[in-house]
């Protein structure tokens, strides 16, 4: 795949050289040579990729405190588990990260740039964060290939590149034989692995995913976990998972609970 893309695109675009991936237990130690140790790193606030500074986001003016003066900060290579009980304002800090919201009060930022000033936010949720949800959200008359082009539109890739890159993408999560099959011929964990395919076309940094495995049998919530680790391991990506699975939120590096739009690390 690193030959063909690097053919293709002039770059490598997936994938880090074995000389950087990490060894050992995921998620502990130093996953790049060069880099402190992720509990030094997570000591600066100002080198984390995401971070959630004193945010509040009230709704019907106020009656509704989802985030209630929410604090938290993510490392570059993270894998973060956000839990608690429904209502207390996962999933409106997720689409806080993911710039379909804005705070009433405090900041996000992400690799060290305030939401709030950033310009481009087309861009940044085009190219910086990808998303996968419970229901994946597929077009169901679209194939699963088409699925994952869809998400590089508005890029600068050709429709022969965006195609290639679905393929290789597809093949890469173990789905290389059902690019032009549409969803509904799919099980839920390949639905949800085109899903995940798709968030990551343009290569993100960052993996944001809403209850990822809430539809799934306990044979596919394996699969979808071994998965978001060996990606996060070679991709070097930093994942944000709203879980309400124990076992899920088990697999992280870190579990953060909510309670009350209030972050309890
Ligand atoms: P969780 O993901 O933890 O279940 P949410 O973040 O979805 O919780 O919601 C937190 C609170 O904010 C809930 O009381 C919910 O009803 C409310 N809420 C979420 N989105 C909206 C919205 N667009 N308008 C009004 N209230 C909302």
């Amino acid at each position: 795949h690193v030959d063909l893309l690097r053919e293709r695109f002039g770059r490598v675009v997936y994938g880090i050289p074995p000389s950087v991936r990490p060894t050992g237990t995921p998620g502990v130690g130093p996953k790049v040579p060069g880099r402190p140790a992720r509990a030094d790193r997570r000591a600066t606030a100002a080198g984390a990729q995401l971070a959630a500074i004193d945010v509040h986001k009230h709704y019907d003016r106020g009656h509704v405190r989802a985030l209630n003066g929410a604090t938290l900060h993510v490392d570059a290579g993270e894998f973060v588990a956000l839990t608690g009980p429904s209502g207390s304002g996962k999933s409106t800090l997720l689409h806080l990260f993911a710039a379909l919201d804005t705070p009433t009060s405090g900041r996000i930022v992400v690799a060290g740039r305030d939401l709030a000033t950033m310009r481009h936010l087309d861009r940044y949720r085009r190219e910086t964060v990808g998303l996968v949800f419970q229901l994946h959200n597929l077009l169901p008359h679209l194939t699963a290939s088409q699925n994952v082009e869809v998400a590089m539109f508005g890029t600068h890739l050709s429709r022969t590149e965006r195609r290639a890159r679905a393929s290789l993408l597809l093949a890469e999560l173990q789905l290389g034989g059902f690019g032009r099959r549409h969803p509904p011929e799919l099980s839920g964990g390949e639905r949800q692995r085109v899903a995940i395919a798709r968030a990551l076309a343009n290569e993100p940094s960052v993996l944001l995913a809403d209850e990822p495995t809430g539809n799934l049998d306990s044979q596919a919530v394996q699969e979808t976990l071994a998965l978001l680790q060996r990606l996060r391991a070679e991709r070097d990506l930093t994942i944000v998972l709203v879980t309400h699975d124990p076992q899920v939120a088990a697999a992280a590096d870190r579990c953060v609970t909510i309670t009350d739009g209030r972050v309890i690390d």
